[in-house]
């Protein structure tokens, strides 16, 4: 690859430090130093042998801006592989900024965050994992999302997406051919052949952004909340997880009002579980909190685990959570299986199609059941995402969502029997929304996207 432009930057840390490098690399950069490197004596060099140091002055003009160190690097045998000139000057802010502002007047321009090392990489100095590694330490905070990033962009998320982009843009295609020349091209009934379309790219898209809760569940836990009305024994079932006494545990209802946040691990899983106040109307301000707080975690978990008490009969609450939990991701323990059955797996089975486990947090029973239950519902699902899309990416997600908003405004517009051209601005919006996760071309965005996590100068 060449790359015809020169790049300078300060190498160095932008701290007043006793010695600063202004660094130039590309092929002007000899012709750069020459225009601005005097020697002592005012002349100036006509040559320069690679791999040596030159002692003298930097001038602007007739002005005098620095004593410095000059090292010319002659391509290939730099760390970019192109010519370079390392100027070590002294290190005050002002300084090195006059000395770059200089060099870009005589023809560099400034270098993007990480260029050097992404020119080192399309040279070939370095390959691609030796830049990585040259990004984890400087910036080792994102070093897991970078590899992410790294591996999402050569694998099938990119199939999925442009699969997606290409419908898109033989869509938009279509609706600004049939603007343009309604005789040929004909939008009656276009609708009722677009919203299939468009519905199949919602579901695509959800699966993508409900992949990457999932991708999180394996650095940072299930965020779980346990939901039942008071009494059930949410906080024993907590207190056998954790092997702790760490929940009050009391006959009277209701006693657990504040949330406690306890990490479970079950195997490669990590439940984070909050135990929260018993789901029922309230009367009590300070319960009637709790329960809100219920709600507000419930509404965010990945998991939902409902407790039942079986020694008594299902009532309106219990329907009432039934309800609830429909849509979400939970499962149903019918606890204080020791006592008289008064509430049977068939019967709460009328209600919900959620998978219904029978369990005695007094006696421990049914525990083992409820982890390999858990294994079930995550691991596999994991797995399952593995082979297909995995998202675990925050830029990309935040693209996908965008991108799921504008879609979702393409069919909201159809339903209220928008005219074509609103549609397709819906349609080129999320067509650039998943452009942006991509880029025009898979190799520049696998280096902008490395390179960009680079600090200025590197
Ligand atoms: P919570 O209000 O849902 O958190 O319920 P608790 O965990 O505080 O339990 C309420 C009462 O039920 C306590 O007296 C527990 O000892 C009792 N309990 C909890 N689990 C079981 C069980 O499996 N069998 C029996 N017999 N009692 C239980």
């Amino acid at each position: 690859m060449f790359l015809s432009d020169t790049i300078a930057a300060i190498s160095t840390g932008m701290n007043n430090a006793g010695i600063g490098i202004v660094r130039i690399s590309g092929d002007s950069s000899f012709k750069i130093a020459e225009k601005i490197f005097f020697k002592k004596n005012g002349e100036a060099f006509t040559s320069f042998e690679s791999h040596r140091v030159y002692y003298g002055f930097i001038k602007d003009k007739e002005e005098i801006i620095d004593e410095v160190l000059l090292i010319p690097l002659k391509s290939p045998r730099s760390f970019t592989r192109e010519d370079t000139i390392e100027i070590n000057c002294h290190g005050g802010n002002i300084v090195m900024r006059r000395i770059l502002k200089l060099v870009v007047e005589k023809g560099a321009r400034l270098a993007e965050p990480g260029e050097f090392t992404k020119r080192a990489f399309l040279n070939g100095r370095i390959d691609l994992s030796e830049a990585e590694a040259v990004i984890d330490i400087i910036n080792s905070k994102n070093e897991l999302a970078l590899n992410n990033s790294v591996k999402q962009l050569t694998g099938v998320i990119n199939e999925k997406i442009r699969d997606i982009r290409g419908t898109l843009k033989y869509e938009i295609a279509y609706i600004e051919s049939a603007l343009d020349d309604p005789e040929h091209y004909d939008l009656e009934g276009y609708y009722e052949r677009l919203i299939p379309i468009l519905e199949n790219i919602l579901d695509d898209l959800n699966n993508m952004k409900r992949s990457y809760r999932d991708g999180r569940i394996i650095t940072e836990g299930i965020n779980t909340v346990i939901i039942g009305k008071p009494n059930v024994g949410k906080s024993s079932l907590l207190n056998i997880l954790t092997g702790e006494e760490t929940a009050i545990v009391t006959e009277i209802a209701g006693t657990t009002r504040d949330v406690i946040e306890q990490n479970v691990i079950i195997g490669d899983l990590t439940l984070r579980i909050s135990d929260t106040a018993g789901v029922r109307d309230t009367d009590d301000m300070i319960e009637k909190l709790g329960v809100e707080k219920t709600y507000r975690y419930a509404d965010n978990a990945d998991l939902l685990i409902m407790m039942i008490d079986s020694s008594k009969e299902l009532d309106d609450e219990d329907i009432r959570l039934f309800e609830y939990i429909k849509d979400k991701k939970a499962l149903i323990l019918l606890n204080k299986s020791d006592l008289k059955t008064i509430t049977s797996k068939s019967e709460v089975s009328k209600y919900t199609n959620k998978k219904i486990l029978i369990v005695s947090a007094r006696d421990k029973t049914g525990i083992s059941e409820l982890k390999d239950c858990l294994e079930e519902m995550f691991i596999k699902g994991l797995i399952e995402y593995n082979d297909d899309i995995l998202i675990t990416n925050e830029r990309h997600f935040d693209l996908i969502e965008k991108s799921l908003i504008s879609i979702n405004e393409a069919l909201e517009n159809i339903n209220m029997d928008m005219p074509e051209d609103m549609i397709s601005i819906d349609m080129v919006n999320t067509y650039e929304s998943l452009g942006a996760i991509i880029g025009e071309s898979l190799e520049d965005d696998i280096v902008d996207e490395i390179f960009s996590k680079f600090c200025m100068g590197k």
